[in-house]
């Protein structure tokens, strides 16, 4: 199937491909390099060229990204980091933690890693020591861990699978930014990305719980907008349509999904995950300076007026 952007993150995650071929496709990829050009330039350079190299955007910042190592996260860290930040990855599992880490570390990108279970207070902590640790303080939060357990009537949903996918869809991403606050207000540029979805506007049915805490997400997103604006931090929410990831596997469980939407919607392909990565790129960046409590649909069609 035709991407979008022409430019495909490798499906690291099937470990049929060895790392040699893995990594010798993403040096084929040309930006790969932006990322190495850019951390050669020195900082004085970089701020004072009035031609400057919009690919170190980033440059001097430090991004921390929940549910980092696969998906969605892992292509918003690899283009953050490309774009000159430092960025923490995370997720639950060690192993994808350290795998993540070392193939952007292998293209020359400043990345360090911890694991993080979002809905977990103490692995929170960890992250937000971690990154004060290497980095001394945050500039970006992008909240992309996701979960949902259930496939099935709303109402039919127990107490428990409500409290999972609230906690780590919802109230994670509020108490973690409650820890890092003090370490972001001080620093000229915060923002706050967080990872909605589709199902915020449009409902599936069956993932009713699901689609309300993705709902509830948006709403999330406007009232941090207008408390954090007195300190400078901007809030604003990435809402993906239908990205081809684990989370989904969309071609093997949903056949005919691709023909329906393009009936309705016009819809040409699937996307892919690193079609989400630079939109949080540019709402993290000055160019963005004016932009807050924003939900910006990336799903290669658009519901909204
Ligand atoms: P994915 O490919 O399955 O990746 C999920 C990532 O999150 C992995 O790195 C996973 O690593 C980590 N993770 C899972 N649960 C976590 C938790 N409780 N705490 C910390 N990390 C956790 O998923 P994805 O498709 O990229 O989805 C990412 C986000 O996008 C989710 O919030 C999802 O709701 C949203 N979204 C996805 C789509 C889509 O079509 N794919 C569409 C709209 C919105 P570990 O296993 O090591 O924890």
């Amino acid at each position: 199937m035709a991407g979008g952007s022409g430019v495909v993150l490798p499906q690291l995650w099937g470990q049929e491909k060895g790392s040699q071929t893995v990594t010798a496709m993403l040096r084929s990829v040309s930006w790969t390099f932006r990322g190495l050009h850019c951390s050669s330039v020195p900082l004085s350079a970089r701020v004072n060229s009035k031609r400057a190299d919009r690919s170190c955007a980033l440059a001097e910042k430090v991004a921390v990204i929940t549910g980092s190592t696969k998906g969605i996260g892992f292509a918003i860290a690899w283009r953050l980091a490309q774009d000159g930040a430092h960025v923490v990855v995370s997720s639950r599992k060690q192993q994808n933690v350290d795998r993540a880490v070392a193939v952007l570390q292998g293209e020359g990108l400043s990345v360090t890693g911890t694991v993080c279970h979002v809905g977990k207070a103490k692995d929170r902590e960890r992250l937000v020591a971690t990154a004060l640790e290497h980095c001394g303080g945050v500039d970006f939060l992008v909240c992309v861990a996701g979960v949902n357990p259930l496939v099935g009537s709303t109402l039919g949903a127990s107490e428990q699978v409500w409290n999972k996918i609230l906690d780590v869809n919802v109230k994670a991403p509020a108490l973690l930014l409650s820890q890092l606050l003090p370490h972001m207000e001080n620093r000229r540029g915060s923002s706050v990305v967080l990872v909605s979805s589709m199902v915020a506007y449009v409902p599936v049915p069956k993932l009713g719980v699901y689609n309300t805490s993705k709902t509830a997400l948006l709403g999330l997103c406007k009232s941090l907008a207008v408390e954090l604006a007195p300190k400078g931090i901007r809030v604003n929410c990435l809402v993906p349509g239908i990205i081809k990831t684990e989370f989904i596997q969309v071609e093997k469980t949903l056949p005919y999904l691709l023909r329906d939407f393009n009936e309705v919607y016009g819809l040409q392909w699937f996307g892919e995950p690193e079609e989400c990565a630079g939109i949080v790129s540019f709402l993290c960046s000055s160019d963005a300076s004016y932009i807050t409590g924003e939900n910006i649909v990336v799903a290669g069609y658009s519901p909204k007026l």
